[in-house]
C-alpha cells in the first residue's frame, strides 16, 4: 500500500531498539520530520528544518518492522522535530497502534490543544514534554520563536492536563550550555511540585 499521509512522508528516521526514551521501557523509537521551534542547541537540526533531506522509511516496511519485533518491545515513541505539527498525526497514531504497541509522544509543549486530544481520544499512552528552561529565557532558547508569555500560557494548560490524566505526561528539561544551575532551580520551581520534572543531559547533534 503506498504511502498516503503527509505524516508519514515525515517519518525520517529510527532508533530499533532503545533502552533510555521511555523510561523503565524497551522501545522503537520514530522520528518525524519538521519542528515549529529553533532552538539554537537542538538535537538533531537536520530532522527539525531539513528532512526534506533524509530518505522516507515507508508506511508499509514500519509496520511490517514493528509487528515482527512486538514481542521485545514495551512500546514505541514518536519523536521529532514536532510530531504535533504534522499533518495526519491522529491517522499516523492510529496505524502505529495497530501494531499492537503502547505509544509515547515527545513534544516541545507548544500544542497543547492537539496533546489534550490525542489523550482524550486514546491515541498516546504517555507525554514527554519538554520545559526548555525559565519562562524569561523561552525567546533566547527557543531561537525567538516562543516568547515568555506564550510559553507559561502553553505549558500551564498541559499542567492542567498532566492533574487530569495523571502518571500520563512527565516533563523534561534538558540541561543545554545556556542554562545555569539558578537557571535550572527556577526550571523546577515554575512546574507544580506535584508533577514530574526530569532534567536530562545535553547531548550536542551530530551535525
Ligand atoms: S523543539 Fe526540539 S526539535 Fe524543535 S528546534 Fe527545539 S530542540 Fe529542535
Amino acid at each position: 500500500m503506498a504511502d498516503t499521509t503527509p505524516a508519514w512522508e515525515r517519518v525520517r528516521g529510527i532508533v530499533p531498539v532503545s533502552l533510555c526514551d521511555w523510561p523503565g521501557k524497551i522501545v522503537c523509537v520514530l522520528f518525524a520530520g519538521g519542528c515549529n521551534l529553533r532552538c539554537p542547541t537542538c538535537h538533531n537540526p537536520t530532522l527539525a528544518w531539513n528532512w526534506q533531506m533524509l530518505p522516507t522509511l515507508g508506511r508499509d516496511g514500519v509496520l511490517t518492522d514493528l509487528r515482527r519485533r512486538r514481542r521485545w518491545l514495551d512500546g514505541l515513541t514518536l519523536s521529532g522535530g514536532e510530531p504535533t505539527a504534522l499533518e495526519g498525526l491522529e491517522e499516523l497514531l492510529n496505524d502505529l497502534a495497530a501494531a499492537g504497541l503502547p505509544i509515547k509522544l515527545d513534544t516541545n509543549g507548544s500544542a497543547p490543544a492537539v496533546l489534550e486530544r490525542l489523550l482524550r481520544a486514546g491515541l498516546v499512552q504517555t507525554l514527554a514534554v519538554d520545559v526548555k528552561g525559565p519562562w524569561e529565557l523561552y525567546p533566547d532558547l527557543t531561537g525567538q520563536t516562543m516568547s515568555a508569555m506564550d510559553a507559561l500560557g502553553r505549558l500551564e494548560q498541559i499542567f492542567e492536563l498532566a492533574r487530569e490524566f495523571p502518571d500520563r505526561i512527565y516533563f523534561r528539561c534538558t540541561k543545554v550550555p545556556r542554562l545555569s544551575e539558578a537557571d535550572l532551580v527556577r526550571t523546577r520551581a515554575q512546574v507544580p511540585s506535584d508533577l514530574p520534572l526530569v532534567f536530562q543531559d545535553f547531548v550536542p547533534a551530530m551535525t
